[in-house]
């Protein structure tokens, strides 16, 4: 299979193209993504109302292909994979994909209380942070605790009402160090900023050796492999080509 690379994305092409990737997380597979990064207005996209994404349209200038092309380079780089739901191959994202994500996800919930504030909106429906990823939530709440901004609490006090036990003592805590009754740790914000800037580095695609389960010896699985085991949506091969052709079964791939 012939693959045009792709020039290396910027950090922000990067995070708009985790964004988009959130509303359909294991919901929806590559061409879904292009498609809300392209803008499109099928009726598909506008039914679940992938127009609401602050990343829809990011790339409208780009052709759908070139679109699909920095979507795998995405895949490649280690910041989203593919796994299969039935037959159907949906867009997850990986561990250090999620990473930058939840912290970019987590800062634009925060804007948006700095918005309601700005506005003095009063009374919002908290449920809607209810059942969300547990990790991105207490990070927002780390974040709420470090701009130590007291017009936040009318809203913690809110959101305190509807969540879950583990949530609403996080809640509380975040309550008493706004009211300047506990201090906040300001050492993970560098270490936080630090790791992000890790993550978006991703990985330089390369071959790798992996040790076979059957016979022991190393073997080399190729980049173009990888390539074609990730489109697939399979882990990596446990045996070497010997062995499973020895196997001579598919299910050893
Ligand atoms: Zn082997």
């Amino acid at each position: 299979m012939m693959k045009t690379k792709v020039d290396s994305l910027s950090h922000e092409e990067i995070k708009a193209i985790l964004r988009a990737a959130d509303e359909i997380i294991a919901s929806g597979g590559r061409t879904l993504l292009a498609k809300i990064l392209k803008g499109s207005k099928e009726k598909k996209v506008l039914e679940l109302e992938l127009d609401k994404c602050p990343t829809y349209g990011y790339f409208k200038a780009e052709k759908i292909n070139d679109i699909m092309k920095k979507i795998d380079w995405m895949i490649d780089c280690d910041f989203l994979e593919i796994q299969y739901s039935g037959k159907l191959p949906m867009i997850v994202y990986t561990e250090r994909g999620w990473h930058i994500e939840s912290d970019q996800y987590a800062d634009e919930l925060l804007n948006e209380w700095r918005e309601w504030v700005r506005k003095g909106k009063q009374n919002p429906d908290m449920s809607y942070l209810k059942d969300r990823n547990r990790g991105m939530i207490l990070l927002l709440l780390q974040k709420i605790k470090e701009s130590g901004e007291q017009a936040f609490i009318p809203y913690l006090e809110l959101w305190e009402k509807v969540d879950y036990k583990k949530v609403r003592e996080e809640i509380r805590k975040t309550i008493d160090v706004l009211n300047g009754n506990e201090h906040v740790n300001f050492s993970t914000v560098r270490e936080r900023t630090e790791s992000i800037e890790e993550a978006l580095k991703g990985v330089e695609p390369s071959d790798l050796l992996l040790k076979c389960w059957g016979c022991g010896d190393r073997f080399i699985f190729s980049l173009g492999e990888q390539q074609f085991y990730k489109n697939k949506g399979y882990s990596h091969p446990k045996r070497c080509k010997k062995c499973r052709d020895d196997e001579n079964n598919e299910f050893y791939l």
